[in-house]
C-alpha cells in the first residue's frame, strides 16, 4: 500500500465493505491472542534487545498484559457492541431512542518505546474490537521489537484492515498528514502538540497519553518501609522509563534519612550490591538519552547509586537527596532511573506546592489517614494514581487510564479503549402510525398546551 494514500485507500475499503462483524471482530482477537503466545519467546527477546527487559518485566507488563486485555475484550464486546435502547420524554410520544455504538473508521496509533508492545497493542485491540481498521505506527527507538510487532501483525490481519508502518518522524509526518478518522497517541508532551495541529487541520478526534511529573506524596502516618519498597518498585521498573514511574518523591524533613535509608535496601533486595549484573534490571533506550540523564544527576546531593557506563546504556539506581524545585532535576520529566527526594516542612505546603503544578499523568500519596487522602483528591487534578501504591492503577481494566490538561486526553484500557474508538450514533426513530400536530405553525395557542409536558 502506498503510505501516502493509506488512510484514504484504507477509508474506501471501510466505506465499501463495512466495518467488520463482531464475531469476526471476535475471530480476529482470538487469532491475534494465539499467536502472541505462539511468538512469546521471540517478543520477549525483541523487548530484552532493545531494553534489556527481564522476561519477567517483560510478560507482566508487556506480553501477559495484552493476552488479559484480549481476554477482557473478548468477554464482553458483544454486549459493548449491543445497541443501547435509552428514555424518551413524554413531548416526542411515541417515538423510541437507540444508540447504536460504531467504528470511527480508520484510526491511527502512534506508539512510544518504553513499552513498545502494551502500548502499541492495546490501543489497537479495542479499536478493532470497536470495528475500525487501524494503521499502526511502532517508536523508531526500539527495532527489534518494532519489526516483532509488524510480523506478529502481519500475520494475524489482513492489510485492509490493520497496517505497520515503520519508521520515524518522516513517515509520522507522512501519515498525519492525512484524514485519519481517529487518531491515538501516546508519547511526550511536545510531539503531542504536532499531532493535534496535524489533526486540526482535518478535524480528527485525538487521544492524547503523554508524561510530565508525577508526584509521590509521602505522608507523616506512612508506613515508611512499605512507601520506600513500593515507590522503588515503581520507579526503577524498566530503568525508569516508565511514563507513570513516580517522577519525585516529597517527604517529611524528618523523615527523610530513614526513607533513603529503605529505599537503599529496597534496591539491595531488588537488584543486588551490582544492578548492572542484575537480570531484573532494564537498560536506557539509546546514548542520547543516557546522556540527557546524566546532566540531572547532581553527585552532590547523590545519595545512592549515581554510576553509569555509556557503553552498556547503564545507569544505576540513583537516589538524590536534599533536592529543591530550583534543582535541573525537577526542570523536565526524568524518565530515568533517577529519584530526586524533596524534603517538605509542612504537609499543607508541600500539597500546594504540586497542585500549582501541571497536571500530572499520575499521583501516589503514601498514608494512613482517610482525610488526607480525600484532601489530596479534592485539591489535586491529576490522571490517575494510587494510594499506598505506585503504578497498578493501570492494571485494572475497569479504572479508565489517561492524563489531564498537559499528561493528556482521553483515556483507554478495558471498557473504554472500546468506547475511545467508537461513535455512538444517536438515533429517533418516530411512528408514522399517527402525527401529533402541536408541533407545526400556526402556532397560535399551542404554547400553553406544550408548557404542560415541560418542566
Ligand atoms: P515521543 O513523543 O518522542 O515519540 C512517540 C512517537 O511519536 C514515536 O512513534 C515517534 O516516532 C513519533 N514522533 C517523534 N517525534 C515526532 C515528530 N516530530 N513528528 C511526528 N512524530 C514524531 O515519545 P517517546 O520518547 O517515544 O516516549 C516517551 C514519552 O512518552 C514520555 O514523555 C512519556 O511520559 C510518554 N509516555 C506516555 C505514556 C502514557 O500512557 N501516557 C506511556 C508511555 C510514554
Amino acid at each position: 500500500m502506498n503510505l501516502g494514500t493509506i488512510a484514504a485507500d484504507l477509508q474506501t475499503e471501510h466505506r465499501t465493505s463495512g466495518p467488520l462483524q463482531v464475531s469476526l471482530r471476535k475471530k480476529r482477537l482470538t487469532a491475534l491472542r494465539d499467536a502472541i503466545r505462539r511468538n512469546e519467546a521471540l517478543l520477549s527477546d525483541a523487548l530484552a534487545q532493545d531494553l534489556g527487559k527481564s522476561s519477567f518485566e517483560a510478560y507482566v507488563s508487556e506480553i501477559g498484559f495484552i493476552l488479559e486485555e484480549i481476554a477482557f475484550t473478548l468477554e464482553h464486546v458483544e454486549e459493548w457492541a449491543n445497541e443501547i435502547r435509552v428514555a424518551t420524554p413524554m413531548t416526542l410520544f411515541p417515538g423510541k431512542s437507540t444508540i447504536y455504538p460504531g467504528p470511527y473508521g480508520v484510526v491511527l496509533v502512534i506508539s512510544p518505546w518504553n513499552y513498545p508492545f502494551q502500548l502499541c497493542l492495546s490501543p489497537l485491540v479495542g479499536a478493532v474490537a470497536a470495528g475500525n481498521r487501524v494503521v499502526v505506527k511502532p517508536s523508531e527507538f526500539v527495532p527489534k521489537t518494532s519489526s516483532a510487532i509488524s510480523a506478529l501483525l502481519t500475520e494475524v490481519f489482513p492489510e485492509n484492515e490493520v497496517l505497520v508502518v515503520l519508521g520515524g518522524v518522516a513517515e509520522t509526518q507522512l501519515l498525519l498528514s492525512q484524514a485519519f478518522d481517529y487518531i491515538f497517541f501516546t508519547g511526550s508532551s511536545a510531539v503531542g502538540k504536532i499531532v493535534m495541529r496535524a489533526a486540526a487541520e482535518h478535524l480528527t478526534p485525538v487521544t492524547l497519553e503523554l508524561g510530565g511529573k508525577s508526584p509521590c506524596l509521602i505522608e507523616a502516618s506512612a508506613n515508611l518501609a512499605l512507601a520506600a519498597r513500593r515507590c522503588a518498585w515503581g520507579k526503577f521498573l524498566n530503568a525508569g522509563q516508565t511514563c507513570v514511574a513516580p517522577d519525585y518523591v516529597l517527604v517529611p524533613r524528618e523523615l527523610q534519612e530513614r526513607f533513603i535509608e529503605e529505599l537503599r535496601s529496597a534496591i539491595l533486595n531488588f537488584y543486588g550490591f551490582d544492578p548492572k549484573t542484575s537480570p531484573d534490571y532494564g537498560r536506557i533506550v539509546s546514548e542520547a538519552h543516557f546522556d540527557r540523564l546524566l546532566k540531572l544527576v547532581d553527585s552532590n546531593k547523590t545519595s545512592v547509586g549515581g554510576s553509569s557506563v555509556r557503553a552498556d546504556r547503564y545507569l544505576a539506581p540513583t537516589v538524590m537527596r536534599d533536592v529543591v524545585w530550583a534543582d535541573p532535576v525537577m526542570a523536565e520529566e526524568i524518565f530515568g532511573p533517577v529519584l530526586p527526594v524533596l524534603p517538605y516542612d509542612d504537609f499543607a505546603t508541600a500539597l500546594n506546592e504540586v497542585a500549582s503544578r501541571p497536571k500530572p499523568l499520575a499521583l501516589y500519596l503514601f498514608t494512613e489517614r482517610e482525610a488526607v487522602k480525600r484532601e489530596v483528591i479534592r485539591r489535586v487534578s491529576f490522571g490517575g494514581g494510587c494510594v499506598n501504591d505506585t503504578v497498578l492503577h493501570l492494571a485494572n481494566p475497569n479504572l479508565p487510564f489517561g492524563g489531564v490538561g498537559p499528561s493528556g486526553m482521553g483515556s483507554y484500557h478495558g471498557r473504554k479503549t472500546f468506547e475511545t474508538f467508537t461513535h455512538y450514533k444517536a438515533l429517533f426513530e418516530q411512528t408514522t402510525a399517527v402525527d401529533v400536530p402541536l408541533r407545526y405553525p400556526p402556532y397560535k395557542g399551542k404554547l400553553s398546551w406544550l408548557k404542560l409536558f415541560l418542566r
